[in-house]
Formats: C-alpha cells, sequence, structure tokens
C-alpha cells in the first residue's frame, strides 16, 4: 500500500478518531481494509470470498469460514473492537505509553486484562522483517532498575543489563535503536546481541571494555573509544546510547514505577523502541495506523503464552 495519508486512511486527533470509529462497524470496516487491502483472501487457498456476515467472511474456493480477527491479536475478543483501538490510541499518543492499571480501570476490565491487552499490542509492535541497524552504530550497556541496588527480597525488583545500540547520523543526531537484555557483560552474550541488531559491514563504536574485542572479525568495524583516558565521561563519548538510556530510565521509573517482571523485560525494551524510532513522525496517528497494521499480522497471543512463568 502507499504511504499512509493522515485524515484520510488514518485519525490525526483525538476528533478525527471519533469521526473514524463512531461504532464497532467502522472499526472492523478499517481493519478489514488493513488486513486485506486487495480485498479478502481465504487463509486456507487464497482464493476470493464474499462477506458472509458482519465480519466473517466465505471462501469461493474450499467454503471456508474466516473471521476477520482470526489469527490476529484481536482472535477471540469478546470486547467491542472499539475498546481495542480506543487502547491502541492511548497506546500510541500518550508520550510515554499507559500502564496495566489506567487500562483496566479506564475500559472497565480486570488488571490481568488490562496487562494482556497490552502485552498483545507490544508483540504486534515487533515487525519480523524489520531493518537492522546500519552506519555507524553506538553500542553500551546500561543498568535498568538502577535505583534499586542489586537482588533486594523478591524476585521481581533486580537490576537488567541492557545493550543500548543507536544509529549516528552522517549530518548528527541519532537514526533508530535497538535494545535488548543481555545476561551479562561477556563477549558471549554481547556478540549475538550485536549481530541481531546490527548489520554486518557497519561500524560499531564502543568502550574498550573486553566484551566487545573481537566484533571486527564477525564483519563489523570496531572502533573503541577510551573513556578513561579522555578524561571525559561515557555520556560525552557515546551521546546517543546516554540518550536513549535516560531516556528509558524516565519511562521505566513513570509509566511503569520501576515495576516491571524480567522476563517480560523485551517486550518493555520493543515498545520503548517502536515509540523511539518514530518520535520524529509528527503524526501520532501514524504510530497507531502501524500499530493495528502490525496487529492484523501478528499471530494470537493467547494469555498462557504472553504471561509465561509471570511472576
Ligand atoms: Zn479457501
Amino acid at each position: 500500500m502507499a504511504r499512509p495519508v493522515g485524515g484520510k486512511d488514518y485519525p490525526r486527533t483525538r476528533q478525527e478518531f471519533r469521526a473514524f470509529f463512531p461504532d464497532d462497524d467502522h472499526c472492523v470496516a478499517f481493519l478489514t481494509r488493513l488486513r486485506w487491502p486487495d480485498g479478502f483472501r481465504c487463509p486456507a487457498c487464497l482464493g476470493e470470498g464474499w462477506r458472509s456476515a458482519r465480519g466473517r467472511w466465505t471462501c469461493r474456493g474450499c467454503g471456508r469460514q474466516t473471521s476477520l480477527t482470526a489469527g490476529t491479536i484481536f482472535e477471540g475478543t469478546r470486547k467491542p473492537l472499539l475498546d481495542w483501538f480506543e487502547v491502541a490510541w492511548r497506546v500510541t499518543t500518550a508520550k510515554n505509553g499507559v500502564s496495566a492499571l489506567a487500562v483496566s480501570s479506564e475500559w472497565g476490565m480486570s488488571r490481568e486484562a488490562g496487562w494482556t491487552w497490552l502485552h498483545k499490542f507490544r508483540r504486534a509492535m515487533v515487525r519480523p522483517d524489520r531493518d537492522l541497524l546500519t552506519g555507524e552504530v553506538e553500542a553500551d550497556e546500561t543498568f535498568l532498575g538502577g535505583a534499586e541496588d542489586g537482588v533486594r527480597g523478591r524476585q521481581t525488583v533486580r537490576k537488567a543489563i541492557v545493550l543500548v545500540m543507536v544509529e549516528k547520523k552522517a549530518g548528527g543526531g541519532y537514526g533508530r535503536a535497538r535494545l535488548v537484555s543481555v545476561k551479562d557483560f561477556s563477549a558471549a552474550s554481547l556478540h549475538p546481541a550485536v549481530q541481531a541488531n546490527v548489520t554486518s559491514g557497519a561500524t560499531v563504536i564502543t568502550d574498550f571494555h573486553k566484551g566487545y574485542l573481537g566484533l571486527d572479525r564477525k564483519g563489523y568495524t570496531h572502533k573503541r573509544i577510551n573513556i578513561r583516558a579522555s578524561g571525559q565521561t561515557g555520556s560525552d563519548l557515546l551521546p546517543g546510547v546516554h540518550l536513549v538510556a535516560s531516556l528509558l530510565d524516565r519511562v521505566w521509573l513513570g509509566t511503569h514505577h520501576g515495576a516491571l517482571r524480567r522476563r517480560h523485560l523485551d517486550a518493555y525494551l520493543d515498545e520503548f523502541v517502536f515509540r523511539f524510532n518514530r518520535r520524529g513522525s509528527k503524526a501520532r496517528g501514524l504510530l497507531f495506523y502501524r500499530l493495528l497494521e502490525g496487529a492484523v499480522s501478528t499471530a494470537p497471543q493467547p494469555f498462557s503464552a504472553i504471561r509465561g512463568g509471570r511472576s
């Protein structure tokens, strides 16, 4: 599809949101266009079909019935799509996201359900085909939950190590970022994290930490900055990483009050990156559009799968 146009393909403001989605039927129509931009295709045989009921289609070829939400993160929901759309709007327009508590109290659901909805949307924020970072990339680790010192009491409050990678733009400023939690500072943890997020052939800029040694043998140009010898601080020499790390800290403490579960950390990091990488986009509505686009192309996320070992 051509680049979506604000006001025509997606709402740009709250007023436009209301005009776009006065009721659930309009949400169904919107989602139908997103899912099948060239018309309905049967997921089983790719045949064409006809609309047999609200949000339901029947394949002309094999006769199979398909619901609009089947095979998406909305599969099996009993709530109106409009509720989902409203939460998606809030997720994408609130500067630092929204907490599970706010969703549960404002949309009248259990805390657990609010939590699950947000996680479903987080899964939809990761596009499997998203491009790796390129060009010059700063990389450094940061601690999350820095205010808490080590393990205190239960498992929930722990420092986590996050590897921050951010593209430097040629003319100054920064491009896209990627964040991933790592187990420790060893090369065995750091190298695969870099390789999964930075394209081969790129320049990776790090400090002198030995865990980064050897990146030059893995297809990267490795530029090392000796922070100690320079007499400057890490934030002067890897400013992009430190910019991202301080934003991350703010979101962590502000929106989630520093109380995230460690095993869901990567989902939160993906949400942060989703927002950060689109920070230049003036139209928040475009984020909303991208999120719903992700939602219809992301397989269902049953609660049990998301919850995992929610501690
Ligand atoms: Zn079919």
